[in-house]
């Protein structure tokens, strides 16, 4: 069985907008896919379906994996901006009612991984854009998760912070073997850091093109 796999998924929106049709797709476990295509194809939708958050009209997802761990990491850092960065990234474990000890363990780990140790006290409104969403990647390692679900993360942010943390993801990717699904319209981010990149199309949201990449990048 495929970590992930898509059956026929449609999603319709109350107001009637058909953002799936009839979507197939198969995630081998540790893979990192990318999903490309125009804004409004329905990127974030496959992210959302595949996070649980929000109702499928037909179609089911089925597992391979059987101790899923989800992280989710958004455009926006959204990070709560009175709390310090380890505040911040010990939040999913405190959700999930870590022990206090040893989540202070993995915080340290999270933040270090991250490149961002000294500044654990520090607010986000001190840090740059790119520490931010370092900050934000930190909270979504904290949980160790096997798949992560990454939607525009970069988007906003110059093309050398860009570059750098895209660097950053592989280098994590290729420790961890996650299986990672990446949203983004950048093509070329798309195949630079991808096994497999997936061209979707609008109106209504499918698949047109299923590319495997034979990246340069060592992923031994
Ligand atoms: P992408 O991530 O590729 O830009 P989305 O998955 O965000 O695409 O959106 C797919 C389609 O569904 C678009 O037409 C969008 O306007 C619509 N859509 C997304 N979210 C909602 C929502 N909550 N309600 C209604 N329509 C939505
Ligand atoms: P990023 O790419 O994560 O945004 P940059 O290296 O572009 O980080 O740095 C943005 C700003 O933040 C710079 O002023 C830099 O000095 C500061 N900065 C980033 N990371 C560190 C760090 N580990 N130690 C000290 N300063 C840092």
């Amino acid at each position: 069985l495929p970590a992930i796999r898509l059956n026929q998924i449609s999603k319709v929106y109350s107001n009637g907008t058909v953002a799936l049709q009839n979507m197939n797709l198969a995630i081998q476990d540790a893979e990192f896919v990318s999903l490309v295509g125009p804004s409004g194809c329905g990127k974030s939708t496959v992210l959302q379906m595949i996070a649980g958050l929000g109702q499928i009209n037909s179609g089911s997802i089925e597992w391979g994996i059987s101790d899923r761990q989800l992280a989710y990491v958004f455009q926006e850092a959204a990070l709560m901006p009175w709390a310090t960065v380890q505040e911040n990234v010990r939040l999913p474990l405190k959700l999930a009612g870590t022990s206090k000890k040893y989540a202070e363990v993995l915080v340290q780990q999270a933040i270090q991984r991250v490149g961002l140790s000294g500044f654990e006290r520090s607010y986000p409104r001190e840090l740059s854009g790119g520490m931010k969403m370092r900050v934000s990647i930190a909270r979504a390692l904290v949980t160790k998760p096997n798949v992560l679900l990454m939607d525009e993360p970069f988007g906003a942010l110059d093309e050398i912070t860009r570059s750098k943390l895209n660097r950053d993801v592989l280098d994590l990717w290729s420790q961890h073997r996650w299986t990672v699904v990446f949203v983004t319209h950048n093509i070329y981010e798309a195949v630079y850091l991808s096994n497999r990149v997936i061209v979707m199309a609008a109106h209504p949201g499918r698949v047109v093109a299923d590319i495997a990449i034979n990246a340069p990048y060592p992923r031994s």
